[in-house]
Parts: C-alpha cells; sequence; structure tokens
C-alpha cells in the first residue's frame, strides 16, 4: 500500500509542489484547501489516480475532523503524513494593520495549525512509526521580522508547535518537523503585504536585493524532513543567513532590524 500526505493550502505554491512531488514518488496525496476551483484545476495536473481533493478551512475545528477522516478511507485507511501548510501573508508595521487582518492571519497561520495538529494525532497515532506531522514555519520564524511583526509572530507559534510537539509526540513515535523558507517563487508574493500597501512582495524582495528560491526546492525539503531527524529545515540563502546570524551575532540582527535593513524591514 502507498503512503500518503493531507496538504493544506494544496491547490497553491509551496503545497501543490510538495502535492507534486510526493505524488510523483509514489504516494497518495490530499489536496486540501478553501479555494475550491484552484483545488480541482491543480488536481488535474496530478497523476490520476494518486489524488483526493478536500474543502478544508483550517480554522474551522470540525471541518479538520471530516477531511481527514474522508481523506484516510479515499488512501486506503492509512494516513501518514500531515501537511500543516496553509497561511496568508501579512506586512506593515503593526500600526497600520488593521484588527480583522491582523485577526486573519492569526486565525489561518496559527490556530489552523494548532486545529490541524490536535485532529491529526489519532489519525498519525494509527500509522506511528511512519507518521509525521510537517510545518510549514518561515524565516520569519528565525528572528522577528520588522515591518511584519503579526506574520512573524504567527511563524514563532508554528515554531514552538513542532518543537512543542516533537517532545510531545516522541513517546507515540510520531516525528514532528517544520519548515522554514525565505522567499518562495508562489503566487503568495503577488499579494501586497497589506490593505495599505499598493507594492507587491515580491516587488520588495527584490528592491531588498534578496534572492528568490525556486518552489521545487520546498517540495524537495518537505521530501527531506519527512524522511530525516532535522527538526528545522532551512530553505533559502536569506534562511540559512538569518539563522547563522541569530546565532551567532545577535546583537549584529538587532542593528539591522533598528536601521530598518533586515529582510522586508518596513
Ligand atoms: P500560496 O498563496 O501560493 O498558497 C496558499 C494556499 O493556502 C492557497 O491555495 C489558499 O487558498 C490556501 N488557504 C488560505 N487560507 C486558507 C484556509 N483558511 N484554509 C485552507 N486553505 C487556505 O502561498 P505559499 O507561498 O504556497 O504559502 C504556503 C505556506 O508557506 C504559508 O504558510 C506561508 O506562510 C509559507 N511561506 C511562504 C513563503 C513564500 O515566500 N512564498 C515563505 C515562507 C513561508
Amino acid at each position: 500500500m502507498a503512503y500518503s500526505i493531507f496538504i493544506t493550502g494544496g491547490a497553491s505554491g509551496i503545497g501543490l509542489a510538495m502535492a507534486r512531488l510526493f505524488a510523483e514518488r509514489g504516494w497518495f496525496v490530499g489536496l486540501a484547501d478553501i479555494d475550491e476551483a484552484a483545488m480541482a484545476r491543480a488536481a488535474d495536473t496530478l497523476p490520476p489516480g494518486r489524488v483526493s481533493t478536500h474543502r478544508l478551512d483550517v480554522r474551522d475545528r470540525e471541518q479538520w475532523d471530516e477531511a481527514l477522516t474522508a481523506f484516510e478511507n479515499s488512501a486506503g485507511g492509512q494516513l501518514h503524513v500531515v501537511a500543516n501548510n496553509a497561511g496568508i501573508p501579512l506586512g506593515g508595521d503593526l500600526a497600520e494593520n488593521s484588527t480583522a487582518e491582523i485577526e486573519r492571519c492569526l486565525d489561518i497561520n496559527l490556530k489552523g495549525a494548532i486545529f490541524g495538529a490536535q485532529a491529526s494525532l489519532p489519525f498519525l497515532r494509527r500509522t506511528a512509526p511512519d507518521a509525521c506531522l510537517l510545518n510549514t514555519a518561515s524565516a520569519a520564524g528565525i528572528y522577528g521580522t520588522s515591518g511584519a511583526s503579526v506574520y512573524s509572530a504567527t511563524k514563532f507559534g508554528v515554531r514552538a508547535l513542532t518543537e512543542s510537539l516533537d517532545g510531545e509526540w516522541a513517546a507515540h513515535g510520531i516525528r514532528v518537523r517544520s519548515l522554514m523558507p525565505a522567499f518562495i517563487d508562489t503566487p503568495l508574493l503577488a499579494h501586497t503585504p497589506n490593505a495599505r500597501s499598493n507594492e507587491s512582495i515580491r516587488q520588495r524582495v527584490l528592491n531588498a536585493g534578496l534572492e528568490i528560491t525556486p518552489v521545487t526546492e520546498v517540495a524537495e525539503a518537505a521530501w527531506q524532513a519527512v524522511h530525516g531527524d532535522r527538526l528545522h529545515t532551512l530553505v533559502g540563502a536569506t534562511a540559512r543567513r538569518m539563522a547563522f546570524a541569530a546565532r551567532w551575532m545577535p546583537a549584529r540582527l538587532r542593528k539591522m532590524a533598528r536601521a530598518g535593513t533586515q529582510p522586508l524591514g518596513r
């Protein structure tokens, strides 16, 4: 029987790239997304017979139970990996973020990941020790990003969830991992940082002279994370630089953030 992976935010970007790579390597994949039309288009591009689609708003705890149960049935009764990947960007100074923007970002990026982890546990316990929870955090979870404080706080939360559950679920034989990508070439970069801004995130990254990493590199990193022993997997040169600086020269990183030269800083 094939291994199976359930991926939230599977209709686009990183989630879809992961789905493609795991399906090509023989896995059964479940796409879960709030955007049903995009999900149907995405499923059409994947190997037939190896994919199911599930309408899921990650903010809704009950929908999680229904989607995971349906996926487990489609996958022949076994769910091996849950990729808690759905997320949205939010940038700009905290003072200019609206209450609605702040709540939406917290709810999708953090509450959605927590609900996903909790809902996944009974399913993953059945396939342990072949089971894994894979959370998409971000390089914004390495050092607080000035100019994206709320997004950064959600990704620190996802990082904490990963570390907490890595400890908590060791007794169940379930692996817990995170991905920490920097700037990845996905439709997310076409968004503006917030409702008040009219410059895309992509433009800001390019203006800052930073690299944009192909999405296939994150998919390969996801494969390695699921199969390896590393708790957090960095993807992209900026993520590796940030991790190095946070560990070995935090004072320099703080100085850069205060001067507004940190990646995406204001
Ligand atoms: P994307 O916009 O291409 O895809 C995100 C998907 O999530 C979309 O299909 C969207 O419909 C779905 N989604 C949004 N809200 C949802 C909800 N409530 N329930 C279910 N699905 C929902 O973005 P992406 O770049 O592929 O981002 C995926 C993850 O990677 C996010 O968590 C993001 O924060 C993270 N990330 C992205 C980058 C980057 O540069 N692209 C860098 C670091 C981390």
